[in-house]
């Protein structure tokens, strides 16, 4: 026989020896999993096809060659059915009724075709062809057979192909796989037809089938149920004992023996660890990428929890302020008189009434604040201002309410230049700063002092008010952080404030600061903005 004639034998037996391992390797996996179940059927018809094709290939005489031609068709019969039926399987399509009127269909095919096999009409014999002793001989339903084949191969890419279309991700790397697997397989096992009809062309590509087998189990199987890294450390594992148990055997007297069965155990044990750690590893890694995934999803839907809050406070704000505007507008009509001289009592009662309001007012200003910031609507209008005559009229704003409590003002301020930067952000982290200072100080002294630093100002708040435990002041630049120095006093706030200053301050490329020494030791509130 010529050397390169060994080809098609050796391609049959590495056909054979792929299909059968891993068929046996899948069910020793997981035999209870449908999938791996037909997996396994699929591997089994091309295994036998493979093993009939081996020794058809190496008949000597024309009635074994028949005999195994002849058993080789069994196996054909059923690969492309199988394979059919697997990619059914793998699709969830095989209970709908259709593929199951089909599969039925191809079933009863399956068995005429079977029948047919034991006479002349499927195989008629076998003779001479190119370089082979015996080929077989086709009978008048082998075409219909091979037609057959063919549909069912196309039959399963098309639907494969359609799914590969449809999916995403994971699942679409996987069908592309068995895509290539099958166009691969059928390149290659295509060559085995052209002889049949007398076409002069050998079965180059019969080993392609190994790879087709190879790129379906490893695909089925890698993205289905296991690692290959668990599956690479087995195989090494069991490699090196099947060397460690040769060698054993081949020991010369009973100590060498004692002594390498001794290495073989050792061996064994160690491997054993090595898959243990690998496949805790592996699963490790799964449930951390099942802890992401879910918590991603988490996450999407807070988002989305978050927007619709947005939305809600921005609409309730815009509808609460117009009303709040009316009532303040009314409120300073009645005062000044428009109404009639109000009495003494109506005053008073009409300034706490502007009080209340003009809390209200402030809620739902910080309210749209937050909701503009979240959304990206913040609007900075920057113009050249004087800071520090913006300071100063604020000091003279706040200074009767300072008074009212017996807090004394004071401003400090160097000389600085005329810049850039939104006049309403700046005043109101001011008045936020102040307003603090005075809702959260009841004796002592509050100043105001601005600063040049760093080619930018400095402006800051220090009062000797109830100051806040270092605890708080990595979280008090927070949304709705409200710090442990004002739990149990009875001061109206929400938290709100100073965080909508510090995203004013970041709208200016600037920061934030708050300081203090303790409980009851004062505080310092400020920030520092750049000249541009
Ligand atoms: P609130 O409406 O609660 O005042 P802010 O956002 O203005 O909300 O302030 C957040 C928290 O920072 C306050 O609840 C308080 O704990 C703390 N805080 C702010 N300014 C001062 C200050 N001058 N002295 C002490 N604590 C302050």
């Amino acid at each position: 026989m010529e050397a390169f004639f060994w080809y098609f034998p050796v391609s049959a037996l590495i056909n054979a020896a792929a299909s059968f391992a891993l068929g046996f390797f899948v069910l020793v996996k997981n035999y209870r999993i449908r999938l791996v179940q037909y997996l396994f059927y699929f591997c089994t018809t091309v295994g036998l096809w493979s093993v009939a094709y081996f020794f058809w290939q190496i008949s000597s005489t024309e009635a074994s060659a028949l005999y195994w031609s002849r058993m080789l068709m069994y196996g054909a019969i059923f690969t492309s059915l199988s394979y059919f039926h697997l990619v059914l399987v793998f699709l969830q399509k095989e209970k709908q009724n259709f593929y199951r009127f089909v599969l039925a269909i191809f079933y009863t095919m399956g068995f005429v075709w079977v029948g047919a096999n034991t006479t002349h009409l499927f195989v008629a014999g076998v003779e001479p062809r190119l370089f082979f002793a015996f080929w077989p001989i086709p009978g008048p339903l082998y075409a219909p057979f091979l037609i057959m084949f063919i549909f069912q191969v196309l039959f399963a890419s098309a639907l494969l192909f359609v799914k590969y279309l449809k999916s995403h991700g994971i699942e679409r790397r996987q069908t592309l796989l068995l895509l290539i697997g099958i166009f691969l397989a059928f390149v290659g096992g295509c060559t085995n037809y052209p002889l049949w009809y007398n076409i002069p062309i050998a079965p180059w590509g019969n080993v392609l089938v190994s790879i087709y087998i190879i790129l379906t189990v490893y695909s089925i199987m890698k993205y289905g149920f296991l690692d290959l890294r668990v599956v690479a450390a087995e195989i090494f594992t069991g490699i090196l004992m099947v060397i460690f148990f040769i060698d054993a055997i081949l020991a010369r007297n009973n100590s060498e023996l004692a002594f390498r069965l001794l290495g073989l155990l050792i061996m064994s044990a160690f491997g054993a660890m090595l898959i243990r750690s690998v496949r805790r590893e592996v699963a490790r890694r799964e449930e951390l990428s099942n802890l992401a995934r879910s918590l991603e999803k988490a996450n999407l839907r807070l988002q989305e929890l978050d927007q619709q809050k947005n939305e809600f406070l921005s609409i309730a704000s815009h509808q609460l302020r117009t009303p709040l505007s009316i009532i303040k507008g009314y409120i300073e009509l009645i005062e000044d008189g428009a109404y009639g001289k109000p009495t003494k009592k109506t005053v008073e009662i009409l300034d706490h009434m502007d009080k209340s309001n003009e809390q209200l007012i402030k809620l739902v200003d910080e309210f749209l604040d937050i909701t503009r910031i979240e959304q990206g609507r913040t609007k900075f209008l920057f113009e050249s201002a004087d800071i520090t005559q913006i300071l100063k009229n604020t000091v003279k704003e706040f200074e009767p309410r300072a008074d009212a409590k017996g807090l004394s003002l004071k401003y400090k301020g160097t000389k600085i230049p005329i810049f850039s930067f939104d006049k309403d952000k700046i005043q109101n982290v001011i008045f936020n700063f102040l307003d603090n200072a005075i809702k959260y100080s009841d004796s002592g002294e509050i100043l105001l002092g601005v600063e040049q630093k760093d080619n930018g100002i400095k402006v800051w708040v220090r009062d000797q008010g109830i100051g806040f435990a270092k605890e708080d002041e990595a979280s008090i630049f927070q949304k709705f952080y409200r710090g442990k120095n004002v739990e149990g006093k009875n001061v109206n706030g929400t938290g709100l404030g100073i965080y909508v200053c510090r995203k004013f301050i970041e709208g200016h490329n600037g920061y934030v600061w708050g300081k203090s020494r303790g409980l009851k030791k004062g505080s310092e509130f400020g920030f520092w903005i750049p000249f541009k």
